[in-house]
């Protein structure tokens, strides 16, 4: 073979299969820091950031642009709280006794469609129906539909009659006796016994319900619901697993002993107190408020007949309290992630969280950080998630305008990549 012929073929074989795109970005927010950059070149080569340069840089025959020189770049925006495969409304209880698996598989696709197109990129599932969001992630990750990247829990873990029970406020001859194959634990045993099932199932994480709950049909919001040693087998099996725990808690007796036990975070919070906080900085522990959660039941409790009325009062009380415990914490120093608890919510509204945290006092770039490198920081994923940098996976969102000075622009993203591919463009 001739010389020039072999040189032709190995430039052709040399060839990126996928021609790069170029990102030109009035300001970018890399998430790696507070800083704000202005007038940079973010390239995008298949599915990863290939470089991050200053200025705008033009590209290669065959790339492609994407202006955003009026707009403002950052991470794909994370949610480290939702439900995907449901969503509250007047008369949902009934949906319990109504919907099969199919059913929730497909609210997932719908759901999981509207949060990517606001702007979450990933997002952690912490609780599901019927193991439905390991069907949702992988048909995703598969490219079969759109979606955010999902890390979910699966069926979330309680004790009998607690938060998570699915079997709460069913008449005894339907009610049937849960066990840890859907999610119920009594005892040392059966908490391992639940984690490895949900391990078996596909779950990525662990997520158990300490206290009780807001929308739950039982009596108390706040009761601590684990036994200190069920929370420790729970946390040292999810351990050997390689498993992550999430623990939804209100109470401060529940959350004190799922933080002493090693859990990696606590979501709503509520009651948590000083000790509390300073318990969380010592073992490290994130906190996922769900500020819009706890406003969006204490506005429909106000609505005859929206809630059960054993939920109600719930609501009514524990609802308002979230936005307060989450400045006190974030003034103390607690590590915060981004959290929505959509579902409670509508989804696609999660932008609505942003705002909410910068009134109680943290500043936007805070805000920012915490739905991207905390994230990514919570799930264990900083290595390809979370900041804007080289070597990452390029999901990437921008609004018009800058985000500092409007946080409520995040309640409408005009701009997301995921994988690199364009989901919305401006
Ligand atoms: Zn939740």
């Amino acid at each position: 073979m001739k010389k020039n012929k072999l040189l032709m073929m190995l430039a052709v074989l040399c060839t990126p299969l996928h021609a790069a795109t170029y990102i030109h970005a009035g300001k970018l927010i890399t998430a790696k820091d507070d800083k704000v950059l202005t007038d940079m070149t973010v390239v995008v080569e298949n599915n990863k950031i290939a470089s991050v340069q200053k200025g705008f840089v033009a590209p290669g025959e065959g790339d492609q642009l994407v202006n955003l020189k009026n707009a403002t770049l950052m991470p794909g925006l994370m949610d480290m709280h939702t439900h995907i495969s449901s969503q509250q409304g007047q008369g949902s209880y009934m949906e319990r006794y109504t919907l099969n698996e199919a059913d929730y598989a497909l609210k997932g696709v719908y759901f999981a469609d509207k949060t990517l197109k606001a702007g979450f990129t990933t997002v952690r599932n912490l609780g599901d129906q019927y193991n439905e969001t390991v069907a949702l992630r992988n048909a995703i990750n598969k490219g079969m539909i759109k979606g955010p990247r999902i890390f979910t829990a699966a069926k979330s873990i309680a004790t009998t009659g607690g938060h998570a029970d699915p079997s709460n406020g069913f008449a005894k001859k339907i009610a049937g006796d849960p066990g840890p194959l859907e999610g119920v634990v009594n005892g040392v045993a059966e908490a391992r016994e639940a984690v490895r099932q949900r391990y078996k199932d596909g779950a990525d994480l662990i997520k158990i319900t300490a206290t009780g709950g807001v929308l739950s049909v039982a009596k108390s919001g706040m009761n601590p619901q684990f036994m200190a040693d069920e929370v420790k087998a729970i946390v040292e099996t999810a351990k050997d697993y390689g498993m992550k725990v999430a623990v939804h808690a209100h109470g401060k007796e529940g959350m004190k002993r799922a933080i002493e036990a090693g859990i990696d975070s606590i979501e709503h919070g509520t009651f948590m107190d000083d000790e509390i906080m300073r318990l969380m900085k010592k073992h490290g522990t994130y906190y996922v408020p769900t500020v819009l959660a706890g406003n969006w039941v204490a506005e429909k409790a106000k609505i005859d007949g929206f809630f059960p009325e054993l939920v109600r009062p719930k609501a009514a009380s524990i609802g308002p309290l979230i936005k307060d415990t989450f400045a006190k914490a974030y003034k103390a120093g607690v590590k915060i992630a981004f959290g929505t608890d959509s579902g409670v919510s509508e989804h696609g509204d999660n932008g609505q969280e942003f705002a909410l945290m910068v009134e109680a006092g943290m500043p936007a770039i805070e805000a920012i950080r915490s739905a991207t490198y905390h994230g990514a920081q919570l799930l264990g994923e900083l290595d390809s998630l979370g900041t804007v940098e080289t070597g990452k996976l390029a999901d990437l969102v921008a609004v018009k305008g800058d985000p500092l000075v409007d946080i409520r622009l995040l309640q409408h993203i005009d701009f997301v990549m995921k994988d690199g591919e364009v989901i919305k463009s401006l």
